[in-house]
């Protein structure tokens, strides 16, 4: 018999506990699993559809992933594959969930919106054409085409090249692309969990504390429900902290050794939003450009369509901006000077003398009128006029600063899984390239703490029946007939292109 009160513990219901929670239960149906979200509502902050860019990232057209020619001129774009394999598990989860009832109509949650690079420049149009060389010699991008020619670029994305001078330009684009509302998943499988017997997800609680009991092995969950402030504590075997911003000030409430000198710098963001029909139109892509100066890879600015609640618009940015908030909603200004420990503020210094450029390009990009962001949005649409588009802000990602990022003086922007010696927490750091590689993130997190559910041929099988392609070979050469076989169905299901 089990003495704790949960078998698991998912700390924020956004994207990552989420699906962390619904592939558990359907790996292992007696599990009991509370989850619990701070806020009234759920999946507020990062997830939110308006709180990210709902890229479904592939690596079909973040340059950021292929980012400098060789010296032979030719590009790696093996960073590319591997983004696209883990964005495969997310479809290929969703597409399973449609077919089982997880999640209800595809187009409530993603939606078929062509992704395309584009760039200016005589250098940075060679650079392109040798990515496309590379990227559609391996069969997940095979259908990627490459122009130079405005009037083809023209037929792609009409805002691209309206009133442009004569200039060199090039794309490439993909039909394959997506655009994805990932809050609007959230809250679709946490209303499925919460329907599970033996699961709860109970909103208004802001978890605490985080305390190993005195077994060594279990821990103490402490909450506060926001509506009458009350506090309750509850134990479970394991907890994931998948608290996004919060994700640092709980690690450091549960004393992990595997946390120590771990700080969190964070960077918010803002949008130019347009809603106007006779512009919104005319655009039916994510336009990808080149990261301008200190610009950090994630603020790399892009022009996206936007489908959210059945309401098509247009998205620009995200524009940085610095704050000391680690969360959005919930978040306070005084989380950035609490997170400050003697352990990790010799880290925190370090990173803040090494990337005094990157603080400055913070600094100015939260101080730029309306006027400087529309330049800025001006080199995509030439002709963006200041009333068709409104600034709101988008969500906050806190990059997680280790002590090894302390000695080398840089700001990491991946994502990262922490896991407690005891495996018995894990928590997820970092933002990018985040969402769209959720399937995959917490996966790693069930080989390593749950690895019984995975084991031998039974757990293989088990796996599959959720995610199609789980530990398959999808991107060796001799793996392009299964990746097609797998690949079609899954974009079936989900009204995506695949050709
Ligand atoms: C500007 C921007 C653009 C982005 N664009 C993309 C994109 O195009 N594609 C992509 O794939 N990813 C993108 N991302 C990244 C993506 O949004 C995140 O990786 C992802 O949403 C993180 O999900 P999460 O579940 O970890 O965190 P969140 O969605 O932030 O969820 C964490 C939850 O935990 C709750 N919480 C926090 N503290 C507590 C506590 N103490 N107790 C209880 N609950 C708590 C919060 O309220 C929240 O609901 C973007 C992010 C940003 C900021």
């Amino acid at each position: 018999m089990n003495s704790s009160d949960s078998d698991v513990v998912l700390i924020g219901s956004g994207i990552m506990s989420s699906t962390l929670g619904v592939l558990l239960k359907r790996l292992n149906p007696k599990l009991r699993i509370t989850l619990y979200e701070v806020a009234d509502e759920l999946s507020p902050e990062a997830s939110d559809g308006w709180h990210n860019a709902g890229t479904g990232h592939a690596g079909i057209c973040e340059l950021s992933y292929t980012p400098h020619p060789e010296p032979d001129g030719s590009v790696n774009v093996t960073k590319a594959i591997d983004i696209f394999q883990e964005f495969e598990a997310s479809l290929q989860f969703w597409a399973q969930g449609v077919a089982d009832g997880v999640l209800s109509r595809p187009t409530d949650f993603i939606n078929p919106v062509p992704h395309i690079s584009f760039v200016r420049t005589e250098e940075q149009v060679a650079y392109l054409r040798a990515r496309h060389a590379g990227m559609s010699a391996h069969h997940f991008f095979t259908p990627m085409e490459f122009s130079t020619d405005p009037a083809k670029i023209a037929a792609w994305a009409p805002l691209l090249t309206e009133s442009r001078g004569d200039e060199a330009i090039a794309a490439t684009k993909m039909n394959g692309g997506s655009d994805v509302n990932f809050g609007a998943i959230a809250r679709q499988l946490c209303a499925w969990l919460d329907a599970q017997e033996g699961c709860k997800v109970l909103t208004g609680h802001r978890v605490t504390d985080l305390q190993r009991r005195a077994d060594g092995k279990s821990w103490d969950v402490t909450t506060q429900r926001r509506f009458d402030d009350s506090a309750f504590t509850a134990s479970t075997d394991f907890i994931f902290v998948g608290a996004g911003g919060g994700s640092i000030l709980l690690l450091q409430k549960a004393g992990l050794p595997e946390a120590w000198g771990l700080g969190g710098f964070p960077i918010g963001g803002e949008w130019l939003v347009c809603d106007n029909p006779a512009v919104v139109s005319r655009h039916e892509a994510k336009v990808y450009g080149q990261s301008p100066g200190a610009a950090p890879t994630m603020a790399v600015p892009h022009l996206d369509t936007r489908i959210i609640d059945g309401r098509k618009s247009l998205l620009f940015g995200p524009y940085a901006a610095w704050t000391t908030k680690y969360l959005h909603r919930h978040g306070s200004y005084t989380d950035l000077p609490r997170s400050i420990k003697f352990h990790n503020l010799a880290t925190l210094l370090k990173i803040g003398i090494s990337n005094l450029d990157l603080i400055g390009y913070l600094v100015q990009q939260g101080t730029q009128s309306m006027e400087d962001r529309l330049e800025v949005l001006r080199e995509f649409y030439p002709a963006a006029k200041a009333t068709d588009w409104r600034l709101i802000e988008a969500g906050i990602r806190v990059q997680a600063i280790k002590q090894t990022d302390g000695e080398a003086g840089i700001v990491h922007y991946g994502t990262e899984v922490l896991t407690s010696a005891d495996r018995s927490v894990s928590a997820l750091l970092g933002a990018s390239p985040g969402a769209s590689t959720s399937v995959h993130i917490v996966t790693e997190v069930i080989r390593k703490s749950f690895p019984d559910l995975l084991a031998g041929e039974e757990g293989v099988a088990r796996m599959r029946a959720i995610v199609p392609t789980f530990d398959r070979d999808l991107k060796s050469p001799e793996a392009a007939s299964t990746f097609r076989e797998l690949a079609r169905p899954a974009r079936e299901k989900l009204g995506l292109a695949f050709d």
